[in-house]
């Protein structure tokens, strides 16, 4: 089967069509190739310092590392860096080691994780957490451990793919992004015909950084019967007056019913958590595969534990990050340039076709602006886009530099309206 290049991604290659493996693997090395004679493979760029809102890069092509502004990470409060949270890690190591050597229930279950689990809950005023090596795996196994083939998984079509890959042993309908009315027409369709019923939601979406209406959807999942979760892997620490992410923003806390979430963005460590009530979360703890059966996390998780600390003790950096995003954000509409419906530190630049979006992802690191192109599946075929991650630690300076390199672009390319 021919793949046209020009409107390709990876998605094409991951099962063609006809093609045996060997011939799939060709393909997809081909397609890179292409991408890389074209100077758009912006991908897996070595960096040789440490993360920060500039870094040296060591792009393709060039002698000489590249000295970049970044709006490529989750590190939203630039905690991954702070002196408070690296003395909690070396302590921890000090006094516990590297490793934890065991599965939490046959041995590997230390001080340490039963501290976090009971920050995290408390963080939220729940219950109990469980935790698990990424926030992927905290979605995924959460929902193959609950759902199965009697059951029902609704799912906001936007959902981060750890959600969709929870669906795999249950029924899955989907219904268009933060659309009430197609919402309720699946809940009423579903009705007698399954056993659980489970909307799954982002609290935050982070291709469009827009919030989901959590207060309608959870009287909607609730009316009829269902159990809400919510992923707000990129609330923690952003929004909200305390910090709480977007079950604040929004009060909400009280109408979820699991709670899910990453330590590796806004707490700059890595780690998944769910968070909920007790029974519930002693049923994911002894039969959820892939928390039962893997080895716990290091002790550097004395780290995430005083990052939740510093969400309180330290708003400053949520104050800083939201007077960035203002900036980034209001600069470039001035200019002209569509960011859609955002309202967290996950900013895109609306452009539409893959080509020219991988282009402007070129054009752009040329001038030592390193953002990164996001196309299908990602985001629906006609709407790729440059995205954006704001942080604290950027200076109106840098950010400065980005909005001229997008106008630069612009005259090249004409993504606004004014170019
Ligand atoms: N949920 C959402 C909404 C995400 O954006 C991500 C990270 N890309 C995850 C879950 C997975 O988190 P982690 O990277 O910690 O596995």
């Amino acid at each position: 089967m021919l793949i046209n290049y020009d409107n390709a991604s990876f998605k094409d290659f991951e099962n063609i069509p006809g093609e045996t493996l060997l011939s799939t693997i060709k393909q997809f090395s081909a397609y890179l190739d292409f991408l890389r004679n074209n100077g758009q493979f912006n991908y897996r760029i070595d960096s040789l310092s440490p993360l920060g809102p500039e870094m040296d890069l060591l792009i393709p092509g060039h002698s000489d590392p590249l000295r970049s502004v970044c709006l490529v990470s989750n590190d939203y409060l630039g905690f991954s860096q702070h002196p408070k949270i690296k003395e909690a890690i070396i302590k921890g190591i000090e006094q516990f080691g590297c490793g934890s050597g065991a599965s939490p229930a046959i041995g590997g279950h230390f001080i340490y994780h039963q501290q976090l689990e009971y920050k995290i809950a408390a963080f939220y005023g729940k219950d109990d957490a469980i935790l698990y090596t990424t926030g992927y795996t905290a979605n995924s196994a959460t929902l193959q451990c609950l759902m199965h083939k009697e059951d029902l998984l609704i799912l906001d079509m936007a959902v981060h793919a750890s959600i969709y890959e929870g669906g795999l042993k249950t029924n899955v309908k989907t219904f268009l992004h933060n659309n009430l009315e197609m919402l309720e027409l699946v809940l009423k369709s579903a009705e007698h015909q399954y056993r659980t019923k489970m909307v799954v939601i982002d609290g935050v979406y982070s291709q469009d950084g827009d919030l989901a209406p959590i207060n309608a959807i959870a009287d909607l999942t609730h009316r009829y019967d269902g159990i809400l979760v919510v992923d707000d892997a990129h609330g923690i620490g952003v929004l909200g007056d305390t910090g709480r992410g977007v079950l604040e923003s929004e009060n909400a806390i009280d109408k979820v019913d699991i709670i899910t979430g990453t330590f590796s963005k806004a707490l700059g460590n890595i780690g998944g958590y769910v968070v909920g009530k007790a029974d519930l979360i002693q049923y994911l703890k002894y039969q959820s595969k892939q928390h039962l059966f893997s080895t716990t996390a290091t002790p550097a998780v004395l780290g995430i534990i005083k990052a939740i600390d510093l969400v309180d003790e330290e708003p400053h950096w949520r104050q800083k990050l939201w007077s960035n995003i203002t900036y980034l954000k209001n600069n470039l509409i001035a200019a002209g340039f569509d960011v859609g419906t955002t309202a967290s530190a996950v900013i895109p630049v609306k452009i539409g076709e893959i080509a020219k979006t991988l282009e402007a992802g070129k054009l752009l690191l040329q001038k030592g602006i390193y953002v990164n192109p996001i196309m299908y599946p990602a985001v629906s075929k006609k709407n790729a886009r440059i995205r954006m991650n704001v942080m604290a630690t950027h200076t109106f300076e840098q950010l400065a530099r980005v909005i001229e390199a997008f106008k630069d672009v612009d005259k090249i390319l004409h993504i606004t309206n004014n170019s």
